[in-house]
């Protein structure tokens, strides 16, 4: 009898089994939110204490270029704020406390976060003192002049050689508004003979750490810092700072990265080149192609750099501001691994659902 059965199963049974299935859509809605909220927990946050924010996330990426939002980023930890050829800061990035370098006593113009106005002041002194006056080339650049900045040199060289001495906006550090290009007291480009060589440059290359600067792009670091040697970019991050990175011997980014950041870098996947400049499509964009046609330049032709190669010593040396990184790898444009589990996690737990619900009238015994 057909009737009285079905009664049997769905009377007293449903019943009993009516806490399990609401433990077991419980359970599922969990999973969900704790599949779904992966990534987020999993990255951690950065606490105010410096000390408590030390952590490393795995080693250094190789370079390549990339649009990932660094982490921190916060105008409060302008010390630790790692950008890269990877890494960057979002347009709306401006440090809310820019004053004119003018305020140090130190030669020049442009802004700087008023944090580091007194060492600042104490560099320009000490240096002063030494017979190896200063001078300020360059300071903060905001995303629109940087991006303004990076198509000009696109328009004069193309965008392979821009991308060699030029950041794309977001990645420059005079973004943080904590970097300076310096130039000596008594004026002229630094960006033109090697300005590591003269009395200012030398000195600075020796000294400017005790005063809370470090030089960002050593010579012979392009495997690490992705840009080539850049006697005159000096990067403000205080003195404790400055003098452990000192001790341990590493540039920014592999301090900085080894002990601060905690921005997830997906590995490359491969994709063209993030396009921000007028469209070069002459070059499908692959930074290890040396771009044949550059225009007119006293210097030689670009040696092609291989991959993660140590610096090219013989390469030319284009008069700019801004540091060349190397051609290396691919970008990512694609989906991440955290992005992919989600992905996964979300179908898998909908497919256990929806058998669920066809197992049996389910809504009814959860809802
Ligand atoms: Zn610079």
């Amino acid at each position: 009898m057909p009737i009285p059965s079905r009664r049997r199963r769905h009377g007293p049974a449903r019943r009993r089994r009516g806490l399990p299935l609401r433990l077991a859509g419980g359970a599922l809605a969990l999973a969900l939110i704790a599949v779904v909220a992966g990534p987020a927990v999993r990255t951690p946050l950065v606490p105010d204490g410096l000390a408590d924010a030390a952590r490393a996330m795995g080693p250094l990426p190789a370079c390549r270029y990339d649009d990932v939002l660094t982490s921190p980023r916060s105008y409060g930890h302008w010390a630790v704020t790692l950008v890269d050829t990877i890494l960057r800061v979002p347009r709306t990035y401006e440090p809310p406390d820019l004053v004119s370098v003018s305020q140090a006593g130190i030669e020049g113009s442009g802004k700087v976060r008023q944090v580091m106005i007194v060492d600042l002041a104490a560099l320009a002194e000490a240096a002063r003192e030494a017979g190896a006056g200063l001078g300020v080339q360059s300071a903060y650049r905001s995303y629109d002049k940087q991006r303004a900045t990076f198509r000009d040199w696109v328009a004069r060289y193309g965008r392979e050689e821009a991308l060699r001495f030029s950041a794309r906006p977001g990645h420059s550090e005079h973004q943080l508004g904590v970097a300076v290009d310096f130039r000596s007291e008594s004026g002229g480009s630094p960006f033109e003979g090697d300005w590591g060589e003269t009395k200012a440059g030398t000195w600075m290359a020796a000294n400017a750490w005790q005063y809370g600067f470090v030089m960002s792009y050593p010579k012979g670091k392009l495997a690490v810092t992705c840009y080539e040697y850049e006697s005159w970019h000096f990067r403000y991050v205080g003195r404790e700072l400055a003098g452990a990175m000192h001790d341990s011997g590493q540039t920014v980014r592999e301090f900085l990265w080894a002990n601060f950041t905690t921005a997830v870098v997906p590995p490359p996947s491969g994709a063209p080149l993030p396009t921000y400049a007028p469209t070069e499509s002459a070059v499908p964009s692959d930074p290890a192609t040396a771009s044949p046609e550059v225009t007119p330049d006293p210097t030689p032709a670009p040696t092609p750099a291989p991959t993660a190669s140590p610096e090219p010593t013989a390469s030319p040396s284009p008069p700019a501001p801004e540091p060349s990184p190397p051609p290396v790898g691919s970008p990512v444009g694609a989906i991440s691994p955290e992005a992919a589990a989600v992905g996964i996690g979300v179908i898998l737990a909908l497919i256990a659902a929806v058998a669920l619900v066809a197992r049996r009238g389910w809504f009814g015994a959860v809802l």
